[in-house]
């Protein structure tokens, strides 16, 4: 199935046109339940998300996969993220330079939803005072919906007020999915391009939404070999990160939300939260077949100097 959505896509390709500018950004007001950008355009309600100006540290979880050796996890995130940072504006380099920062220990990062089990604080001194930009493969079990179309998941944490990205962390479906860290991948299509997956959701985890353009990293589906940016992708990581980055906005502080809802169970009230001051996860997934974006709510954040 996903190889013929694959070539599907593809087809596409040859006969529709790459429209201008198709990126889009991911922003502080979660889109509606089954949105398409490809559709409807960008959703653009709400602050637009970016990390502050200056090095972005990621790191992946020491357990890797039973799939994926930590070394090659690490050597594909490397090369996931070196896209993006080698993306040249006008000659110039980006406001932003994200970085391996090594191997993280991770609860529960070999199975399950680690995510859950990292952020069940309850209030704002039970934190984590470390933040944490982690790469997780949920090898025993997928902890979300849709198991057989999601590849991989990514959580921005930010705030609610001026869109801040605070940490984000991505979980990569190997409970469900076949992987090969060779690129390109092999052409029979069993397994699963873990540099594509991991170039697109660095895209996600640089505050960058699902793109218009078929054709780009940014496009929501799957895509075996997709691993370098096009003119889109370049052009949305540029109008984010400009080689000279404005002064980043004031913010709202921090804190983690009062009785520490469960992720993934509490809807949330944009109200009530930026009144509070506090922040928001929102996740994207990526898939190998139609589907809808996801969206959580938060339970606390890792505090981040502000600026840098
Ligand atoms: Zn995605």
């Amino acid at each position: 199935m996903r190889v013929a959505f694959a070539s599907l896509a593809a087809l596409l390709l040859l006969i529709r046109p790459s429209p201008a500018d198709a990126y889009c950004r991911t922003t502080t007001l979660k889109a509606p339940a089954g949105y398409d950008p490809a559709v409807s355009g960008c959703w653009t309600q709400g602050v637009p998300l970016a990390w502050p100006a200056g090095r972005i540290p990621y790191g992946l979880g020491s357990a890797a996969s039973e799939q994926v050796s930590l070394a090659d996890a690490t050597r594909v995130a490397d090369l996931a993220f070196s896209a993006w940072n080698e993306a040249r504006c006008d000659g110039k380099s980006l406001g932003i330079d994200a970085y391996d920062e090594g191997a993280v220990s991770v609860p529960d990062g070999g199975s399950g939803d680690a995510l859950a089990a990292w952020s069940s604080c309850s209030d704002s001194s039970s934190c984590d005072p470390h933040a944490h930009d982690v790469i997780v493969f949920d090898d025993g079990a997928w902890p979300y919906n849709d198991a057989a179309n999601t590849l991989a998941l990514t959580t921005v944490t930010f705030g609610v007020d001026d869109g801040r990205i605070f940490e984000a962390y991505t979980e990569v479906n190997s409970a469900q999915h076949k992987l090969t860290a060779a690129e390109p991948p092999p052409a029979n299509g069993v397994a699963i391009d873990l540099q594509a997956i991991l170039t697109h959701e660095a895209g996600h985890f640089l505050g960058l939404a699902h793109a218009t353009d078929t054709n780009a990293i940014m496009y929501a589906y799957y895509h075996p070999g997709a691993v370098h940016l096009t003119a889109d992708d370049v052009a949305a990581i540029c109008a984010v990160y400009p080689p000279q980055a404005p002064a980043p906005p004031t913010s709202g502080g921090c804190a983690c939300t009062a009785g520490g809802a469960p992720l993934g169970t509490a809807g949330w009230s944009a109200g009530a939260l930026a009144a509070l001051g506090l922040i928001r996860r929102s996740s994207t997934r990526s898939r190998s077949a139609p589907g809808r974006a996801g969206a959580r709510d938060v339970a606390c954040r890792s505090p981040r100097s502000w600026p840098p």
